[in-house]
């Protein structure tokens, strides 16, 4: 029977999410990679358990995660069953609709018709009454946002989840969606978007509309898939998403970029961090920031990732030396 650690709020810091009142673990955990399949790994309940023993409360979902689709959220519901239900007001739980799910018009994007269906289906996979977070996985361009506003807003009433996100949205998209969620009485919690040193859209606008508006962010892929650790340094390792290559490709381990990303391990290591803690501190080192989103896939990484909180400060000149390798001229792959 598992029992928490005692002392697992002890190292953990977290921050305010935007103007409301949740607090989220400065360092958060998604299920997207190495949670799905038939049964709950061995490698993956240690993940899950391990990380909340270390503070890591909040686990983000969304209905496609596996593979196959929904399996990273009925392994959830697994480890929900098995150990972490007496936490259950311990922990955020999010999901997410958006992408494609089902067959048929109604198995993607943004309705009311697709996101509520699709809602009940994560519950009933996850065994849970409500989700904390629901998010709109992305802006759909051919559904009024009034009618996908509408729908985040009818799954809070309805008690099938605490708060509404938003994923993946531009500035311009953000603002619209906030008013009319603000205008329907269910304020926008918080925003997910892509965010690392190689991937810096969000410094382009959103950022700053979501101080405006008083709305958290929890960045995605800050480890840029694993390129901002030193793991493909020395050749792809066998077990690694790059040798899997279905979400990362080879292409990005040109001579440049490695050269890159090994003069940015040699700056983590002036600081006395590993790369991927610098990256993680630097992403967090913006105060609008409110939370890390990474993966992993073993515990080691996880461990390894939890010590950027020990030092989230950077001088202007280390920033300065970051851009030059980060940037262009550097690598700056998604734009
Ligand atoms: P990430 O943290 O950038 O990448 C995770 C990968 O990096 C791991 O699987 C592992 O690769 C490697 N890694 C992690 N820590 C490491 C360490 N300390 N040392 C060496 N390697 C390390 O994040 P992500 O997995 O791409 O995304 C994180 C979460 O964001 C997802 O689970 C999901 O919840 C969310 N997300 C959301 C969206 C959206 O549209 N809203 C999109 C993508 C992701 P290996 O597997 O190769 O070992």
């Amino acid at each position: 029977m598992y029992q928490a650690a005692d002392d697992r709020y002890d190292r953990m810091t977290f921050a305010r999410c935007g103007r409301s009142g949740l607090d989220l673990p400065r360092v958060s955990l998604g299920l997207w990679h190495n949670f799905g399949g038939d049964g709950l790994s061995k490698s993956a309940r240690t993940m899950l358990l391990n990380s909340f023993d270390r503070g890591i409360t909040h686990f983000d979902l969304a209905n496609n995660y596996g593979p196959p689709p929904g399996s990273a959220e009925e392994n959830f519901g697994r480890i929900l069953a098995t150990d972490l239900a007496p936490y259950r007001d311990e922990l955020v739980i999010s999901t997410k609709a958006g992408y494609l799910m089902w067959d048929g018009p109604y198995g993607e994007w943004g309705s009311r018709k697709y996101l509520l269906a699709s809602l009940d289906q994560s519950l009933k996979r996850m065994g849970l009454e409500y989700v904390d977070i629901f998010y709109s996985h992305r802006f759909d361009p051919a559904t009024p946002l009034d009618e996908t506003m509408g729908a985040l807003d009818a799954a809070v009433r309805a008690g099938k989840a605490l708060y509404a996100g938003i994923s993946s949205y531009g500035p311009d998209q953000t603002r619209e969606a906030a008013a009319i969620l603000k205008s329907l009485g269910t304020p926008c919690l918080i925003h997910q978007p892509s965010y690392s040193m190689l991937n810096r859209w969000v410094e382009g606008g959103l950022l700053d509309v979501l101080e405006d508006e008083g709305i958290g962010c929890i960045a995605f892929s800050p480890l840029a898939q694993g390129l901002l650790t030193d793991k493909y340094l020395k050749g792809v390792p066998k077990r690694s998403r790059a040798a899997i290559g279905d979400s990362f490709s080879t292409d990005l381990l040109t001579e440049q970029n490695l050269a890159n990303v090994a003069a940015l391990n040699e700056i983590a290591a002036e600081r006395g961090q590993t790369l991927a803690q610098m990256a993680l501190a630097w992403v967090l080192r913006d105060p609008r920031v409110t939370s890390v989103l990474i993966g992993a896939s073993r515990w080691k990484q996880i461990e390894d990732s939890l010590g950027a909180l020990d030092n989230t400060a950077f001088t202007d000149d280390e920033l300065a030396a970051i851009d030059r390798h980060a940037l262009d001229g550097g690598i700056n792959i998604w734009a």
